[in-house]
């Protein structure tokens, strides 16, 4: 039987588990295609169901990726995907989101989102996803990379409407979101996606996770991500072009840290003590 993966409550009532699949470098070579996709599959097969990508991830590349994965079993997956801030106009956003649509081989994205804030007016782009809410080619919209203030005039420019998530960097390394957005976020109940969890890799074999992995069995891996698992209504979204390391990712489930890991992590990884803008990749 499978484990019970923690889940995060989105805007609106869904569920959705709090460990999902991302997917940024999928897609750039042919031959690790099949890998790749096999390796989105070995995630739904654990409940990994959410699943992260962009337009831009090599050019629509990673997009197809997913469409292969997913193709069959659509209806376990909550499938996210992301517009360019060059395409987030009225009708741009649609164009950018049907062109998404035919490379997932999908008629819907459950979750839609503005990459980064760029040119266009926030009023515009909301505007165009609620076109597409509507329409039923999007299930629900939010943003990516907007810091507290990018929030609060998100919500101004939104109203009545919502954004049903925020995905942001965050991880051991960069903890610049506790000091405010992440309890805002919170307080809100707006879900923050945790994009790279890894820190694109770089926490692996760091000597502190390693040193608290060898109490639980674990992987540097594993405990940097059981660390984003216990933060309440944050999703983390790990890449992992390999089969093996997405069930040893998996795993990260199983572990619960106690105080003393908390504050060995704390000493290793110092939380903020003042504001710093937010970081992005
Ligand atoms: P991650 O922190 O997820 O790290 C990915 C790297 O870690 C890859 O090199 C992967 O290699 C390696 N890795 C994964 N699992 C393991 C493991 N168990 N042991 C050893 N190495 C491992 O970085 P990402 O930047 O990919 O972030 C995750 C996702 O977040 C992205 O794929 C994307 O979907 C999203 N994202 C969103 C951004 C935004 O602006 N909204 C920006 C950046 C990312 P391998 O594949 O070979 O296993």
């Amino acid at each position: 039987m499978k484990a019970e993966l923690p889940a995060v409550t989105l805007p609106g009532g869904r569920q959705v588990p709090a460990l999902g699949l991302g997917t940024w470098h999928m897609g750039e070579g042919d031959a690790s295609r099949a890998e790749e996709a096999a390796s989105l599959r070995a995630g739904l097969d654990l409940g990994m169901t959410v699943i992260d990508t962009a337009e831009m991830y090599a050019d629509g590349g990673a997009e197809e990726v997913v469409g292969d994965a997913i193709g069959g079993r659509r209806d376990e997956v909550f499938l996210v995907s992301k517009v360019l801030p060059y395409n987030a106009s009225r009708t741009g956003t649609v164009a950018a989101c049907e062109a998404s649509l035919r490379r997932l081989g999908t008629d819907h994205i459950d979750l839609y989102l503005l990459h980064w804030r760029g040119r266009h007016p926030l009023a515009e782009t909301v505007e165009a996803f609620e076109g597409l809410k509507a329409a039923g080619k999007i299930g629900a919209w939010g943003v990516s990379n907007f810091d507290e203030p990018d929030m609060r005039e998100l919500l101004g420019a939104a109203e009545p409407a919502r954004p049903a998530a925020n995905q942001i960097l965050y991880n051991l390394a960069r903890r610049g979101i506790e000091y405010d957005l992440l309890r805002w976020s919170q307080v809100q109940g707006i879900p923050l996606m945790a994009y790279s969890p890894l820190d694109e890799g770089r926490l692996i074999g760091h000597p502190a996770l390693e040193e608290i992995g060898r109490i639980h069995n674990a992987t540097s891996a594993q405990v940097a991500l059981a660390f984003l698992l216990t933060r309440a209504n944050v999703i983390a979204i790990p890449k992992s072009g390999s089969p093996d390391r997405v069930r040893e990712n998996f795993k990260a489930s199983e572990i619960r840290l106690t105080s003393e890991d908390l504050r060995l992590l704390d000493e290793a990884f110092p939380p903020p003590t003042r504001k710093r803008p937010l970081e992005m990749i």
